[in-house]
Order: structure tokens, then sequence, then C-alpha cells
């Protein structure tokens, strides 16, 4: 027999060359390989029989045994239609069809058991179901029926009658022609081990499984083999990546390091800074790039820890990098920076788009001759014509705004791959870390400076402005400041910028006294910071401002955060917002606003932020709520999200158990050479290619 996918699905009984067309348009379903591996998205078990008496219009579909009291016909034009009366003794159901009356009217008739089968509504009182599936009790075998498939089609397949009943008669036919076994397609010892359903097995059950049991186990089975295969192939780039660059060697722990560490740190670092400092240092001494993701909440010290990596670099004669990814973020790295390293004779810079004619070419100089030795910088630096002399490690900050291609530029910037600190304030939970970045190494800084108070998180109906003013105003009083943050998700968005100028103009007359500041994406750079610099200085007290200050803005004696509009900003968000406050010793507020009517999907977004503070907490709500293709950063982390099964917010644990026996295999058997193995490395190379290369991303 030939291979699968070398058969066209439109020689299949019941296909044809127009139903193939669609099916290749619609589902990209091209081989009869390609149809087996096109999974139900949901079963009805159709071996129970409900009771009349027992539905509501919540139900999904059901199943009935009865027999038809009655037809009739009734409105006129578009509005006609049939109605059955059904019952089974225990009440009674309208059947309707608004469609092929004459043929329902000759087939079916009064006093005979059928079994019908639908989608029950309530309208009117009435319990109806609208054209149910009829079928007379006699033909079927109800105990045997099982569960009943239900696949996606799109609404341009519909149209053509290529529904899912149509799928599934198409997937009877081919399991009718497969005659022999599908070959399996992981090791023997993997599936015994793991109790595993064989593969073709387990294909036939998901299509049509005989219980609930046998799909939980089919699925699961097609789920373990989806996952383990994206681990294995993360896995094996990053084993070959390994192996073709070699990593800067940092052996020397020297003078920038040790000075800096005993006469300039001005504070003890904390245990978890100091962990992740060491793990650096394991790296970047390994003789392999390093590639590490640094995770840690908004306000825990990740840019102490990028420093000292970043002074290590320069101990060992190499150039560092910053990048941030606006130039709000970049200047305020640049200041602290230069803060810290007063009085060590290091030379750094700063590179922005905004930094031009001589100051520019300055710098330029200075990187390609080696006397900058640590530049900070936005994307400005990923053009061409910005030439570091000896560049070994580079720090990018807030990492999912840099896509994939940007990351993957910074590698050209020396013979080898420099090594990466990626950071971020947005915890990505651990499974889809593991899945996404699974090339990364990860580093946790879960442990926030010592004194600080956890943000206290408040929910006002936006019809309590005059409370929620007053609020404010108390903690004015006591020397504090306080941001109102409106929404602004598109920046060119009119009626966005109108609510935040309205806003601008009650505030600033309700607190007139205190000095009201303005930020917001559309102004020019040069009074953006003008607006930052007077609210850091103290100077305003009160700063409007849209999320340009999500990220980054260091103001530690601004202890209130109201933000308006709460129901328009997703969970990540708001917690990067609210990570703006609660720098300082005192307590701090979050106020979220919003109108009284939520959906219940905003309900949950803010008791989640009422209810905690912590990161990974609300990384895996979020991730529960939104699933993993809205998560912020999925789109541009280059991963093709074609999970057909598995699920990254709900199979946490099986993703960490086949990324377990994926490393296993990998570091006993690199190359997948070994006699057992080779199926496994048959299968990777089948399998559609990322459309990237794993192994240039950082
Ligand atoms: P983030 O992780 O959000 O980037 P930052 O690096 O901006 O956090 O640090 C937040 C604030 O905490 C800064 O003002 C920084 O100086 C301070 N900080 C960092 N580490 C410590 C520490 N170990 N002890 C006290 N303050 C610290
Ligand atoms: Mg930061």
């Amino acid at each position: 027999m030939i291979g699968l996918e070398r058969r066209d699905v439109k020689y299949l009984t019941g296909v044809g060359p127009a139903r193939a067309a669609l099916l290749e348009s619609e589902l990209h379903i091209r081989s009869l390989e390609d149809l087996l591996w096109y999974f139900p998205y949901k079963y009805i078990d159709r071996s129970h029989l409900f009771r009349i008496r027992e539905i509501d219009g919540e139900m999904p579909y059901i199943q009935l045994q009865g027999h038809i009291i009655s037809f009739e016909e009734v409105g006129t034009g578009a509005r006609r239609r049939l109605i059955a009366r059904f019952t089974d003794g225990t009440g009674v159901v309208d059947l309707v069809w608004f469609k092929g009356i004459k043929f329902i009217l000759g087939r079916y008739r009064p006093n005979v058991e059928y079994v019908a089968f639908g989608k029950p509504t309530v309208f009117g009182g009435r319990v109806n179901i609208a054209h149910p599936d009829l079928d007379p009790l006699e033909k079927l075998d109800i105990q045997s029926m099982g569960m009943q498939p239900y696949y996606n089609t799109t609404d341009k397949m519909k149209r053509a009658g290529l529904n899912s009943r149509a799928v599934e008669k198409i997937m009877q036919n081919l399991f009718g022609l497969l005659t022999e076994q599908v070959e399996e397609t992981l090791p023997d010892w993997l599936v015994r081990q793991e109790r595993l359903m064989a593969l073709d097995n387990a294909l036939r059950s998901v299509h049509f499984p005989g219980s609930a049991d046998e799909m939980r186990r089919a699925q699961y089975r097609l789920k373990f083999e989806e996952l383990f295969y994206v681990q294995l192939n993360i896995l094996r780039y990053t084993y070959d990546r390994q192996k073709r660059y070699r990593g800067f060697v940092f052996n020397r722990v020297g003078e920038c390091f040790n000075i800096f560490y005993r006469e300039h740190l001005p504070f003890c670092l904390t245990e978890a800074q100091k962990r992740v400092i060491r793990e650096i240092r394991d790296d970047v001494c390994s003789g392999h790039q390093m590639n590490r993701l640094l995770q840690g909440d908004v306000g825990s010290g990740k840019t102490m820890v990028a420093l000292m990596g970043m002074l290590l670099a320069l101990d060992n004669g190499y150039q560092a990098c910053m990048m941030a990814p606006t130039e709000i973020l970049s200047e305020q790295h640049f200041a602290n920076v230069l803060n810290y390293l007063d009085g060590m004779n290091i030379r750094v810079e700063l590179l922005t788009g905004s930094i031009k004619g001589k100051k520019r070419e300055s710098i330029m100089e200075g990187l390609a001759s080696g006397e900058v030795k640590i530049l900070i910088s936005t994307h400005a630096v990923l053009e061409e014509n910005v030439r570091f002399c000896r560049l070994g490690f580079v720090v990018i900050d807030e990492q999912h705004r840099f896509g994939v291609a940007q990351r993957a530029r910074l590698w050209s910037k020396n013979s080898n791959p420099p090594h990466i600190l990626v950071m971020t304030a947005t915890p990505i939970p651990r499974t889809l870390a593991m899945t996404l970045y699974g090339d990364l190494d990860v580093s946790v800084i879960d442990e926030l400076p010592p004194g600080r108070k956890p943000v206290k998180t408040l929910h006002y109906y936006d019809t309590r402005h005059s409370d929620l003013y007053a609020f404010v105003e108390n903690q004015l009083q006591s020397g504090r400041q306080a941001y109102f943050v409106y929404p602004l998700i598109d920046e060119s968005a009119k009626v966005d910028l109108k609510n935040l100028e309205e806003g601008f103009g009650i505030i600033s007359e309700r607190f007139s006294q205190y000095g009201v500041g303005k930020v917001h994406g559309r102004m020019k750079q040069g009074d953006k910071d003008t607006a930052m610099m007077s609210f850091k200085k103290g100077d305003s007290r009160i700063m409007v401002a849209t999320t340009v200050i999500e990220v980054g803005v260091d103001v530690p004696n601004a202890s209130v955060m109201v933000i308006e509009n709460a129901e328009r900003f997703g969970l990540s968000q708001l917690h990067q917002l609210r990570g703006r406050v609660g720098r300082g010793a005192d307590q701090s507020f979050c106020i979220l606003v919003t109108g009284f009517k939520l959906s219940e999907d905003t309900r949950r977004r803010i008791d989640i932020m009422v209810k905690t503070c912590d990161g990974f907490e609300i990384a895996e709500a979020d991730l529960k709520l939104r699933g993993p293709g809205d998560l912020e950063g999925t789109q541009q982390s280059g991963m093709a999200f074609d999970l057909k099964l598995a699920n990254l917010a709900r199979d946490g644990a099986l993703i960490g158990k086949v990324r377990d026996i994926a490393r296993q295999i990998i570091e006993k058997d690199p190359l997948l050479s070994a006699d057992e193995n080779v199926m496994m490395s048959r299968k990777l190379a089948k399998l559609k290619k990322t459309p990237y290369d794993w192994s240039s991303i950082s």
C-alpha cells in the first residue's frame, strides 16, 4: 500500500474533485493522511436517551425516543414551518422544520417509534428542536452507537453540503479503506513504558470511540505524541546550536565586577538575584552560548542582575548592550546604569533613533573602536551600520516586544553570537515557556527586595468617582503621587484620546493645586520627557497617561495607580500597570475603575487582580482565560501554533513529562541515529517545517 500522505483525498469514495477542492482550501486537507489527522472537536454520547421532562434549553445535543402525535404547518412565506408534536410519555417537544417540509411529511408518520436527535432550545415557554435527525428506532442500535464525532467545518463547506455529518461519512469510508495498520510513530519501548494506545488504535478511536473512556485514552495518546515531538524538536535544535556555535568564554571575574560589587552596589542583593547571577556566570563560563530567559515580577530587580552580567563581559574584554522597547525606557535604563556606575570610569552610551549628528557619530566610533563598553539602546541598535568591536553580551528587556526576527539580527553583530539574556516582567507560565521558549534556559527572580508591601487592589464602579477622588486626595495630602491611566490600545484611535483628554480636564480642575501632567504616545518625544521628568521630580503630583507608562517607569513615591476603563485591559497589562506603584516603603494602592455591566470574563479578571499580586498566578489565570494563542508575545514568538489536541493551558503536567523523556533521549542519542530511535528522526523530518530555523533564535 502506498503511503497515505501520497494518496489524494479526491479519489476517496464520497469526496470527488469539488469536495476535494473545498477540503484543501478550507481545511488544508490534501492527502488521506491529512484527513486521518483531522480530528473531531467534540463528541456526543449517542448511547444515552434523555426523557423529555429532563430537558431544558441549556442542554447541548441530546437524544430522545418517542413518537409523533401530530403534524401542523404554520405561517406563510419565509416564516412557514412544519411542527411535529413529539412525545415519550413524560412530556411533549416541538420538532420544527423550516425547509424540506414536503420531504419530511412524506417520510415520517405518527405513531412510529423514532429516535430524535438535536439541540433543544426554549422558545415562548416551549421546548423546540429545530431540524432534528429522526431515525426509526428499529433501525438504530442505540447501545452500540457510542460517541458521535463532530468535525469543524466552515460556512463555505456547509453550503456545499459538506457538514460534520458528511465529513463523518467520508471518515468512515477512509477507515473502510485502511486494510493495513497505520505505522506506529513512537518507539515500542515508549508506548509500553507509558501504556499508550498504539497509533493505529488511537486514530480509529479518536474518530469513532466506543465510549468516553476510549475517546480519552485515544486523545491522550495523540496529545502525548504531539507534545513529545514538539519537545524533541526543540531539544534537538538546541543541541545542534550548541554544537555549531562556541560561546565566548568569560572565565575571569575581574575589576569591573568586583569593584562594583564591593564598593558601588547600593543595596544587598536578594537571594534570588544572587542565584540568578550565579546561573549566568555558569552559563558564560561553559563554552556554550548563553540563551537565558530571566523572568521576574515588576520591581524584582532584574536590571541589577543584567548589569552584573554586563560587567562580567567587560572584565573579559567584551562589550555589552542592553536593549529596551521604547525610548523612555532606554533613557531610564541609561540614567540608572550611569548612576550605578558613577565613579567607575566605564564609558556607557545611549543610542536611540532620536540621537543624531555628531553625537551619533561619536557613539558609532566608540562602538567600533571598543571604547564604548556598554551601550543602552532601543531597536536602533539592530541597524546594519551599528557595529561593535567585540560584542559579547546582550540584554533584551521586556522581551515580548521584540520579534523573533529582530532578536536573530543580533547574531550578526559578532563572529560568534553574543550571550543573550532576555528579561521579561510578564511571567510566562512554565508550560508555555517550555514550548514557546523551549530552547531558552529559564531563570526566575521569585523574591522582591525587602521592605516592599504588596499593592492593595480595589475595584470601583465609575459611578463612584467622587469617592475615588477623595481617596486620591488623601494620598496626595500625605505627600504621595498618583497615576491615572486611560486605555489607548490603538494610539491612533481618536475616541480613546478624547477619553484621556476629558479625564485630564476633570482631574486638572479637581486637583489644580497639586500639578497634573500628562503623557501619551502621540506627544512629541521632548514633551513626553518633560512631563515624565516633572513627575519624577515631584513637581507634578498626578500623571494622567496611557499605557506609555506601562513598562519600566520608576517613581518610588507614586503610591496610587488608578486604571480607568479597566475592563478594556488584559490581565498582564493590568498587572504591569500595577507594578508601577508599590516601589517605595509606603502602602500602595491600585484602583480598577469599571462600568457596572461587566462580562463574566472581565469580572474574573478583576477578581484575580483584587485577589493576588503574584505575577505567576496571574499569568496562569490569563493563559486559562484567553488561551495561549492570544497571550501577548506568542504571535511574535514564531512558534507555529497548530497543536491539534494538546492545550498548553490544560496539559501542563503532560508537557513536563514528555519534555523529560525527550531530554533523556537526546542526551543519550543526540542525533537520533540509534536503531530504536531512527523512526523518531523520520517523524521529525516529516513534521512541517516551522517557519523559521530554530537554531537562529536567541
Ligand atoms: P524590574 O525587575 O522591574 O526591572 P528594577 O530593576 O527596575 O526592577 O528594580 C526596581 C527597583 O528596586 C529599583 O529602584 C532598584 O534600584 C531596586 N532594587 C533592585 N534590587 C534591589 C535590592 N536587592 N534591594 C533593594 N532595592 C533593590
Ligand atoms: Mg525593568
